[in-house]
């Protein structure tokens, strides 16, 4: 297992695991990696963003790197810039939904796709080698500063286009999203109010957009009798929607009404989402979903790889190949309006998708046993269900037409993941009670 990089680049405590030092270092290291070139460099709202880039970027331009250095910056536009200015790569500061006490640093590909594990992989061996490339005094890297939020507004307004105006109520978390997506959504030709648009650094709800976290944004949906409510994690690359009627709309449920607006979009064309996406997208779709692996890597190479039309995670994670590889929770706000724009209300298209039961649990299970348990429960979960498919390109999915289960090791935490879905509580329940059975025997015998 890698010592810095992790699910989502690097991500950790501020001055304790992530100093100043190793952001240096990681600069230093993907300098020599590239050997050459531009990078564009931007980051989030946190307290600790301008320290870790300026050291990032001391380490590129050593390196004899150019370096575009944007600033305040939510992770889309980051993706956005790359390829604006034809950089060939691009670094955002950011610990995504994390507590404010964390930052990470992400590292995405020319394409606006973020690094593989294999690229990561690379950067972590130059790192701990620690022979960088020097630049000579007068091959340092030059340094520049770049806006590029109306080049991003003007091209999403030549994507998107909406017949009618809407208030919208946009929560951006006090994170990056707050410097463009009530921007956006205004140039759009909608009436905006700006909820927790404060880009300070200090958080005032909890960063993952959920039911609970959203709360406030429902209250001002309804109390301002506004048509939507649009919310984002940290550095807005994902996207939490309330209804006109001031209620969440489960991801699920979003994932399937953005896939199959896509698909009248576009005619016809594949979607992409991943192993933990349950069965509402299937059924009201009825078109060919894929699934990959869990995180928005895998979601980008299978859209490339099927030539799909969209691509989108359950977590509000959403790639839209039109416009880019990166993750565009602010993009997909003005497609959300879109859609409600040519479809009707949120509420009322929501009443079309079908919901079924979801449980998930996490059973602790050392690191080191993880491998072992996983392999016991491929094969004890092989006997003792009555599923007909088998999907094991990340952990295990058992699944036939009324019920799927994943049983699915944490990337980041000593724990095991039982995602399942039925058609009824009683069936959901009663596998639950099964599954976890299986994971148990199987951490005690790993
Ligand atoms: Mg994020």
């Amino acid at each position: 297992m890698s010592r810095y990089f992790g699910t989502s680049g690097i991500r950790e405590v501020v001055n304790e695991k992530l100093t100043p030092e190793l952001a240096l270092k990681v600069g230093k290291a993907l300098g020599t990696y590239l050997g050459g070139g531009r990078v564009v460099v931007g980051m989030d709202t946190r307290t600790s963003g301008e320290m870790l880039k300026s050291a990032l970027i001391s380490g590129l331009l050593s390196t004899g790197v150019e370096v575009i250095d944007i600033g305040l910056s939510p992770t889309p536009l980051t993706g956005f810039a790359i390829k604006l200015y034809g950089a060939d790569a691009g670094v955002t500061i950011t610990a995504s939904h994390n507590p404010p006490q964390y930052n990470g640093i992400k590292v995405w590909q020319r394409n606006g796709m973020a690094y593989t594990n294999e690229m990561e992989n690379e950067l972590e061996r130059i790192l701990e080698r620690g022979s960088f490339k020097k630049a000579a005094w007068n091959e340092i890297g030059k340094l520049s500063y770049a806006d590029p939020k109306e080049e991003y507004i003007k091209k999403a307004l030549e994507v998107v286009n909406l017949d009618d105006s809407y208030t919208v109520v946009l929560d951006a978390g006090n994170g990056a999203g707050s410097i463009l997506s009530p921007y956006l959504q205004r140039r759009l030709g909608n009436k905006v109010i700006s909820l927790n648009s404060n880009p300070s650094g200090f958080f005032v709800r909890e960063l993952e957009p959920n039911a609970k976290s959203l709360e406030g944004l429902a209250k001002t949906v309804k109390a301002m009798n506004a048509d939507i409510g649009i919310a984002h994690d940290g550095d807005a690359d994902r996207i939490g929607v309330v209804d006109d009627e001031g209620r969440f709309v489960e991801y699920e449920v979003m994932l399937s009404l953005i896939s199959g607006y896509m698909l009248r979009r576009f005619g016809k064309g594949k979607i992409i989402t991943t192993v933990d996406a349950g069965f509402a997208l299937d059924d009201y779709v009825r078109g060919e979903v894929v699934r990959v692996k869990v995180g928005d890597v895998a979601v980008a190479e299978g859209i490339m790889r099927e030539n799909a039309i969209f691509g989108g995670e359950p977590s509000g994670t959403w790639i839209m190949p039109q416009w880019n590889l990166t993750p565009d929770g602010i993009f997909a706000g003005a497609l959300v309006l879109e859609m409600i724009d040519k479809l009707g209300p949120l509420s009322e298209l929501a009443k079309d998708v079908p919901r079924y039961v979801t449980l998930r649990a996490k059973i602790p299970c050392p690191n080191g046993k993880k491998a072992k348990a996983m392999e016991l429960i491929e094969k004890e979960a092989l006997r003792s269900f009555d599923y007909e498919r088998l999907i094991d390109i990340d952990g295990v999915r058992i699944e036939n037409d009324e019920w799927w289960i994943l049983f699915r090791p944490s990337g980041t935490e000593p724990i095991m993941r039982i995602t399942l879905e039925a058609h009824t509580k009683e069936k959901a329940e009663g596998l639950m009670k099964k599954a976890k059975e299986v994971v148990e025997r199987a951490i005690r015998e790993a």
